[in-house]
């Protein structure tokens, strides 16, 4: 550690503690790359109570971002920069902050020992330009980065701190979270953002809200508030809560409350209130009862048992899948009997049943899936239109239910796959 870091925690600066975020690098202004790092910026910031003024994109270009950077420093007293730290000509950031705060470089040989010997693993030898990662301007703390040759760097200055962090999200999320985090805690008052999930299922963005609406109300004349973010995904709403507070204890029993409020307005539709997605917890529903689930997918192409299995331990439960798209594949591989498809349509309730139904007994689980339906463009009718969808979850009892999912075909596969997750949680808890 340098000296200067102490100059920060000394220094009485009146600019309240707020931040700005510069997402460097020309391919981020591109529609091929999003800037994912400033979100994870942003979270790591708000957990302890710093806000974020302003965050741009700034491309690989000197004027641009010497003038974010003045601009950044001349309002807020912490400025974290990610991207631009890399080998080649374009990559920036590390020189223009030096150059805006005059500061010196000069070539850290610990740096180069570590890349040296980070290359020589792999037996290669260091290419020279990677020398450029090795400077490091006067006063400057280096980060390490483990995962990487770019080191980070923190700098104290003038009242203000500014973390340079590596572009690529494996290599920058380690370090905000660690060094830089722990840097920012010195210099952050007591006061943390506390935060709750709440997942709900089952039904649409304004149906919940409607319900949650007049509870979160309250909370916002509350002291300290309790703020209330809704978002809505493919079939399922997530309620965010944030209270910011300088005491952990009284924050946690004002969201315990909140989130029990809302669990019991919301009911069977809510998920999780840990975190938890839709897929685990039905994961820990089937695990905690020594079930297997099976499933029979048509419209979803397997989409649903996708879901499960991004779980990890999911071979703890899920036994088999099977896509059976034609109806030659329904009638072979899960039994349903070619007449019920004659007579009903392969898109249909008794075909749903019979698909859940065959693979429960082929598969000899617990408790298996059946989903048909029609994901367009083509293919729908008058009495089936696109989007119509019929799930069948077949356990100690069979249910089956009929939907008619907006949008595309990604939109119907999303929902679809969903739901039938959601009518297998349902069961589970029921049963
Ligand atoms: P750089 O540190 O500028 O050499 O960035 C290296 C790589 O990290 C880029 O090619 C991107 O793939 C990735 N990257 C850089 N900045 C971001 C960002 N803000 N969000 C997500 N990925 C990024
Ligand atoms: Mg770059």
């Amino acid at each position: 550690m340098h000296v200067v870091d102490a100059v920060v925690a000394d220094r009485v600066d009146s600019r309240p503690l707020s931040a700005a975020i510069l997402a460097v690098g020309s391919e981020l202004l591109t529609p091929e790359k999003v800037d994912t790092n400033s979100l994870f910026i942003t979270q790591v910031l708000n957990d302890l109570g710093i806000a974020v003024a302003f965050k741009s994109i700034v491309g690989d270009n000197r004027a641009e971002l010497t003038a974010h950077v003045a601009h950044a420093l001349g309002r807020h007293r912490v400025l974290i920069l990610t991207g631009g730290l890399g080998p080649t000509d374009d990559d920036l950031t590390r020189e223009v902050v030096a150059a805006h705060l005059g500061l010196p470089m000069h070539e850290d040989p610990e740096i180069i020992a570590a890349m040296e010997g980070r290359f020589a693993a792999r037996g290669w030898k260091m290419p020279a330009v990677n020398r450029r990662q090795a400077q490091v301007p006067e006063g400057a703390t280096v980060l390490a980065n483990p995962n990487g040759t770019a080191p980070g760097l923190w700098l104290a200055h003038d009242g203000a701190v500014i973390a340079l962090l590596p572009g690529p999200p494996r290599e920058m999320k380690p370090m905000m979270a660690g060094e830089v985090r722990s840097r920012l805690l010195a210099l952050a008052g007591d006061t943390r953002l506390h935060r709750r999930l709440v997942r709900v299922s089952g039904k649409g963005e304004s149906a919940v809200e409607e319900i949650v609406q007049p509870i979160y109300s309250r909370w916002l004349a509350q002291e300290p508030p309790i703020e209330t973010t809704i978002l809505a995904g493919l079939g399922q709403v997530e309620l965010h809560l944030r209270l910011q507070s300088p005491d952990a204890e009284r924050a946690g029993a004002a969201l315990d409350l909140a989130v029990g409020e809302l669990t019991m307005a919301l009911g069977q539709d809510v998920v999780s209130t840990d975190g938890r997605s839709l897929a685990a917890v039905v994961g820990d529903l089937l695990r905690a009862r020594g079930w297997w689930v099976a499933l029979a997918e048509s419209c979803t192409g397997g989409l649903a048992t996708s879901r499960l299995t991004d779980v990890p331990g999911s071979s703890d439960y899920v036994e088999r899948s099977v896509v059976a798209y034609s109806n030659k594949a329904k009638v072979e591989l899960l039994g349903v009997p070619a007449a019920l498809i004659q007579e009903h349509g392969a898109v249909s309730e008794a075909v749903a049943v019979a698909m859940a139904e065959g693979m429960r007994a082929r598969a000899g689980v617990d408790i298996a899936v059946g989903i048909t339906g029609i994901a367009g463009p083509g293919g729908g009718s008058e009495a089936k239109p696109v989007g119509t969808v019929c799930i069948a979850v077949a356990g100690v009892q069979t249910e089956v239910r009929t939907f008619r999912f907006p949008g595309g075909r990604e939109m119907v596969k999303a929902m679809s796959a969903n739901w039938a997750i959601d009518l297998v949680r349902r069961a589970l808890r029921e049963g």
